[in-house]
């Protein structure tokens, strides 16, 4: 009796199991979940930038998006997000903007106002003083490089964004990131800079050393918000981008 329920309980996980790899298959994953995994693992130590799930579930359905080729699928497969409760109090959902190519590309936390009316993000006066970082810090053009958050919808009232709504939208842009393939991310900001790295070390300790997101260099600095209300930390932020041009030039090597 015992063995012929075990024999059912077997069966029904085969059953499952057959259509969750189904499922998959029509969504036009190839790889299985531990193939997925040892690959991306593999890339992170060899510098290719396949970006895997930190912990797979064999159950999971694939995320929305998770088989898009370029950003435009990427962004078609977000839709009119209804993922979070974010959904409700936005103007625009702020995807990205920049080269889909870039080398560089710079990861702050949310759209405040500004980014949430025009769609875009940085934008407001924080995004003034990227542009100028971009620009006349690092002689780069704004669209030479790619700009994202955390999160893609306006937290009411600029809070920081919560864990549900960091859950939902996060995988958007991790895709974003294997997407363009940057060599260099700049984390802006503790709450972008402690959600890519899954720590709760302070930014000030953080700041200005190199750490790796996948395989991805990342050097984490102020926010440009911050630096609108401490001024005087903008020698920090000079120091960590001055070694950030040093590594787009080859020159720390
Ligand atoms: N602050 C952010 O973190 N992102 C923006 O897009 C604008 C302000």
């Amino acid at each position: 009796m015992a063995e012929s329920s075990e024999g059912a309980e077997i069966n029904l996980l085969v059953v499952s199991l057959r259509r969750h790899l189904q499922r998959r298959r029509r969504a036009g994953i190839r790889l299985l979940p531990w193939e997925a995994r040892s690959s991306a693992e593999s890339k992170v130590d060899g510098d290719d930038r396949l970006l895997g799930d930190r912990k797979v579930d064999l159950f999971a359905e694939p995320t929305p998006g998770s088989d898009a080729r370029s950003l435009e699928d990427l962004r078609a497969a977000i839709g009119d997000c209804r993922r979070c409760k974010l959904c409700s109090g936005r103007t625009h959902l702020v995807f990205g903007v920049g080269n889909p190519r870039a080398r560089l590309m710079f990861v702050g936390e949310g759209p405040g106002r500004d980014e949430d009316l025009q769609g875009e993000p940085f934008v407001g006066r924080a995004g003034q003083l990227l542009t100028d970082i971009i620009t006349k810090g690092m002689g780069l053009k704004r669209e030479d490089v790619y700009i994202a958050n955390v999160v893609k919808c306006r937290p009411p009232d600029n809070r920081n964004p919560e864990a549900d709504e960091v859950a939902a939208c996060e995988p958007f842009l991790k895709k974003q990131i294997d997407l363009i393939r940057p060599e260099i991310i700049v984390g802006l900001g503790k709450f972008a800079v402690q959600t890519l790295l899954q720590s709760k070390v302070p930014i000030t300790k953080l700041r200005g050393h190199w750490h790796r997101y996948f395989g991805i260099k990342l050097m984490p600095t102020f926010h440009p918000a911050y630096l609108l209300r401490n001024p005087a930390d903008k020698k920090l932020v000079w120091e960590d981008i001055k070694q950030v041009i040093k590594e787009l030039r080859g020159e720390n090597a």
